[in-house]
């Protein structure tokens, strides 16, 4: 039982081409209570692209002196660009009882980990992992080629990297095995449902306040 607030981090991770932004937006279509960690990064925004909505799209400058100031929960370097998470919009809506989701790659994912479990971070128990697994090597490269956006050498590339991103995979709590978005959709569901159900997130003597299926 607990007397914080019982908003959840959720982080979600993938090798590129995995599936994750679908099961994100799934996801965040379900629930009015989990909101998106607009994340700061330094590459260029694609087509359609939003500054504030898909990413902070910053400078490198701007990325180092935000790192100096503080500013991110956890920050990585990935395919040559910076991505970070802002600490400040995350505590926020934390002690606001929402939940947050996180979509990073596995080394970010592996500071917040150690960050937020490892001690001095408000909410301790806040964190909920999950790994989105694809099926084989090869199907990954099937659907890598399916999007006919990248050329062989960037594809080599992408699934070298894949590679190294699935070695991590036990690292987190949960390993999704990537199949159709709506198994994956009902398997990231029912992952948050469990963890919100947990005794220890209820709140002290009040379990039934957290009855009402209000995700
Ligand atoms: P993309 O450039 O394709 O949008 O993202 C590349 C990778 O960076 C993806 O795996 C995505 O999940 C990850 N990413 C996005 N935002 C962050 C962040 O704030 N921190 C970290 N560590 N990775 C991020």
């Amino acid at each position: 039982m607990t007397d914080q607030p019982t908003g959840l981090i959720i982080v979600v991770s993938a090798p590129s081409g995995g599936g994750k932004s679908s099961l994100c937006q799934r996801l965040l279509n379900w629930s009015p209570k989990l909101v998106y960690s607009v994340s700061c990064t330094t590459r260029a925004p694609r087509g359609g692209e939003q500054h504030g909505h898909d990413y902070f799209f910053l400078s490198q400058e701007e990325f180092e002196q935000r790192i100096q100031a503080g500013d991110f929960l956890e920050y990585a370097r990935y395919n040559g660009n910076y991505y970070g998470t802002p600490r400040s919009f995350l505590e926020e809506q934390l002690a606001a009882g929402k939940d947050v989701l996180l979509d990073i790659e596995v080394q970010g994912a592996g500071q917040v980990i150690h960050r937020v479990r490892g001690g001095g971070f408000a909410y301790p128990d806040a964190l909920v992992t999950m790994f989105l697994m694809p099926p084989s090597p090869e199907l990954l490269e099937t659907r890598l080629r399916r999007r006919g956006t990248d050329s062989d050498e960037t594809i080599r590339k992408r699934l070298a990297l894949a590679q190294q991103e699935m070695a991590h995979w036990h690292e987190y709590d949960y390993v999704i095995v990537s199949g159709h978005l709506d198994d994956d959709f009902e398997q990231g569901k029912s992952i948050i449902i469990a963890e919100k159900r947990r005794t220890a997130r209820q709140p002290k003597d009040k379990p039934w306040q957290q009855n009402e299926l209000s995700f």
